[in-house]
């Protein structure tokens, strides 16, 4: 196993750090990126952000078909439910007290690729998650331009942590990593420790490349 370094946000926040991205995995995405070595970020968690609600009366928007909040995406300016595909406009004004006071919250992948393109503006990214992997744009057509194409970061949930070597890469960061020990489900540790084992194996698999492996919690 790589190096794992794990790092409490809630420090960081103290600290006066209020990205997602902690000061030692900056440091490192920044060295990865001057010694042209590659880096995967994962964050389980599609769309922009998690839920939306009103800030005047607590209403959030859920799925009425399964009661869980809809996650908003920016790029179709839409609020979908993730378990069935249920997809609405995204609304300006609260359904319940018509207030315009409606504010965002969670991180997802679109956002995380955001605010990475504002931190390191000469970095390429590409990202990978249900949203960007399309018939024309396969799953297999993502790994390769990463792999092939320079490109410096590689952002995605779950579906980056199965199937190609990516030899070049030596920096796994792993974003609000105890996420999922949240979702409702009596397995939720053991999976959280199986993902977090596998895709910590994504970096430095190279034998000598093996250098540094950052976990973000
Ligand atoms: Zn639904
Ligand atoms: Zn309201």
């Amino acid at each position: 196993m790589p190096n794992v370094k794990i790092v409490d946000l809630r420090q960081e926040l103290a600290n006066g750090n209020r990205s997602m991205i902690s000061n030692k995995l900056y440091g490192e995405i920044e060295k990865n990126i001057e010694n042209k070595k590659q880096t995967i970020l994962f964050l389980n968690r599609r769309g922009f952000s998690s839920f939306v609600m009103c800030r005047n009366c607590g209403y959030t928007v859920k799925c009425k078909r399964c009661n869980i909040s809809l996650t908003y995406h920016e790029h179709t300016n839409s609020l979908k439910c993730h378990y069935c595909g249920y997809e609405i406009k995204n609304i300006n004004i609260c359904p319940n007290c018509k207030s315009k006071n409606i504010k965002y919250f969670g991180t997802g992948t679109e956002k995380l690729e955001k605010e990475i393109q504002n931190i390191f503006p000469k970095a390429r990214t590409i990202r990978m998650d249900i949203d960007t992997v399309t018939k024309k744009n396969s799953h297999e057509d993502i790994l390769n331009k990463f792999k092939n194409e320079n490109i410096d970061i590689l952002i995605g949930t779950q579906m980056v942590v199965k199937g190609h070597h990516f030899p070049n890469v030596t920096l796994v960061g792993v974003i609000a990593a105890d996420n999922s020990l949240n979702i409702e489900d009596y397995r939720a540790n053991e999976r959280t420790f199986a993902i977090l084992t596998q895709v910590a194996g994504r970096a430095g698999r190279e034998g000598s490349e093996r250098k540094s492996n950052n976990t973000n919690i």
